[in-house]
Parts: structure tokens; C-alpha cells; sequence
């Protein structure tokens, strides 16, 4: 079987697992007409049928069925019997057998209860079984078993089912409509605004800073360069430092600064110990003085 035809038969007999229930194995009634149908055209049909649902399958016949393929004059009788020997017997309320498609007609009803899928040829009885929802409909063409598209009468009742699922009326579910178009809408808004707001954005204050970066990478891979020449300056440092002419010099200048920052101390003190401050005043003149004399005395050496 084709994968494209696989698919589809999968897919169908999912839509009738969802909708009507159906499990696996399949429980598939076989007519007496299909397996002559078979037979004649040397299809394996319990293989083919089982392709057809994709999936495992348990094949019924019933007794007017049986009672049929004994009664037919086809050259194919034999053949028929011993194929129909390999499914299961399933019962029917015929005492006296009646014509097998009417069998299988009357056991499908107007539900299908069973959750049957069948095989059968009569284009009748499959335009009739077409009218009763959720059945899979089996035959074969052309030496090729068949899985008919789901009928609109299908597709319509397992809409009804979800509906009545759901339990709503027809207000309801215009109600409901209109929520979700609300919903949609606001959701449709919310999509456009954060689309806009992503357009015309402003810079991005990282991408700024990567910006500056960059011009900064060809520095540093000057930097070895720059790193040599500061070297070679520290190196000029010491030898600065060793002199010893401009450290002392530094000192004094402190010193004076101490001195200077004692009078304006002494300064901001009260009247009353006007005689402290002004032997104080006299100390840090003296001091001053010989901090003069000792900056001088560090200059001196140095020029
Ligand atoms: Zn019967």
C-alpha cells in the first residue's frame, strides 16, 4: 500500500476512534459477496483488510452468510467456504437462513452499536449502511480493498456528538463565538502593538558600550609597547627618588603646612587664653623659622 493511501485510511480510522469509539482489533463483518469478491480476484483478504484499517482486525461472518456461500454456484465456491472457515462465526436471529446482505444489514441497524466496520460489494447496501454514522466501509476494487472516505452523515453526527458533549445550547454557543472572537481580536491587538514597540527602538545602551570597547582593542594591542616605556619611566623613578633632593624638600613644605594650620588653630581659639596663644604664636614663629631655615638648608644642597 502506498504511504500517501496508508495515511489517509489511518487517519480515518482515528476520526472514527475519536468519534464513535472505536478500538483495536477492529471488529470487521464480512459479507458473503465480498468474499467471493476476494476469492476471485486472489486477494489475501484478511491481510488487505487489516491494511485497509491499519490495524489489527477480528473478522466476523454470520450464519446466513455461511448458509449463502454453501448455496452459490460460483466457480469460486470452495475457495469461499475455506476463507470464510478462518473468521469467527457471529450469531444472527435467523433461525432460517435469509440472504446474506440482509443479514448484515439488519445486525448494522440505524447505529451501529458494535462498532462494526464491513465488507461488502453491494453497492445498495453500502449506499444504505453510508446513511448510518460511524461505519467503516470495506470493498474491493480492482484487487485492491478499499477503505471508503467517511460519509457526511459520519462527519455530521460526530459533530453533533462533540456539541452535545459540551452540553450547550444555541445561545450558548453563539455566546461562546463571540467570546472567542473577542479573545482573537485582543489577542491580534496585543501581536501588532508588541510588533511596533520592536521596530523603532532606541539603541541599546549595551551595544552603545560595545561601540566604545572597541576603539579601546587597538590600544591594548598597543599596550606592550606603552607597558616598556612606563617600565623604562619607573625605572627613571628610582633613580629620581635616590637623589634625595627632592623628598627632604617635600618634607619641609609639610612641616610649614603643620605650622601654618596650628596659628589658624590658635587663631579660632577664645580670648581668655590670649596669653597661650601668643607664646604659642611665638613657638610656631620660631618653628616656622627654622622650618625656613631648614628648607633652605634642603635647597641649598640641591643647587
Ligand atoms: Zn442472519
Amino acid at each position: 500500500m502506498r504511504a500517501k493511501r496508508a495515511k489517509s485510511y489511518r487517519k480515518a480510522m482515528q476520526f472514527y476512534q475519536q468519534a464513535f469509539g472505536f478500538r483495536e482489533p477492529y471488529q470487521i463483518l464480512v459479507s458473503p459477496d465480498f468474499i467471493l469478491a476476494g476469492v476471485s480476484k486472489q486477494v489475501p483478504v484478511k491481510a488487505r483488510l487489516e491494511e485497509a484499517v491499519q490495524g489489527q482486525a477480528k473478522f466476523l461472518v454470520t450464519h446466513c452468510g455461511i448458509s449463502e456461500l454453501l448455496k452459490t454456484t460460483s466457480e469460486f465456491r470452495t475457495q469461499a467456504i475455506a476463507a470464510s472457515k478462518e473468521f469467527e462465526k457471529r450469531r444472527c436471529p435467523h433461525q432460517e437462513p435469509i440472504p446474506g446482505l440482509d443479514c448484515v444489514r439488519e445486525i448494522m441497524g440505524d447505529e451501529n452499536k458494535n462498532n462494526y466496520c464491513v465488507a461488502v460489494q453491494d453497492d445498495d447496501l453500502r449506499a444504505k449502511l453510508r446513511t448510518v454514522p460511524g461505519v467503516p466501509i470495506l470493498h474491493v476494487k480492482q484487487s485492491v480493498v478499499v477503505l471508503e472516505r467517511k460519509s457526511q452523515v459520519a462527519k455530521d453526527a460526530s459533530r453533533q456528538m462533540e456539541k452535545d458533549k459540551l452540553g450547550l445550547s444555541e445561545l450558548e454557543r453563539s455566546m461562546l463565538r463571540a467570546v472567542k472572537k473577542q479573545a482573537n481580536e485582543a489577542r491580534n491587538e496585543k501581536r501588532k502593538k508588541k510588533k511596533k514597540t520592536a521596530g523603532p527602538k532606541g539603541p541599546n545602551p549595551l551595544s552603545i558600550k560595545k561601540a566604545a570597547k572597541k576603539p579601546q582593542i587597538p590600544v591594548k594591542a598597543a599596550k606592550p609597547s606603552q607597558e616598556k616605556s612606563a617600565s623604562n619611566a619607573s625605572a627613571t623613578v628610582p633613580v629620581v627618588a635616590t637623589s634625595g633632593t627632592k623628598r627632604p624638600r617635600s618634607e619641609g613644605e609639610t612641616s610649614v603646612q603643620t605650622a601654618k594650620a596650628a596659628t589658624v588653630s590658635g587663631n579660632s581659639a577664645t580670648s581668655e587664653e590670649g596669653a597661650k596663644h601668643k607664646r604659642k604664636r611665638n613657638r610656631s614663629a620660631k618653628n616656622r623659622g627654622t622650618a625656613n631655615d631648614s628648607a633652605a638648608a634642603s635647597q641649598a644642597p640641591s643647587s
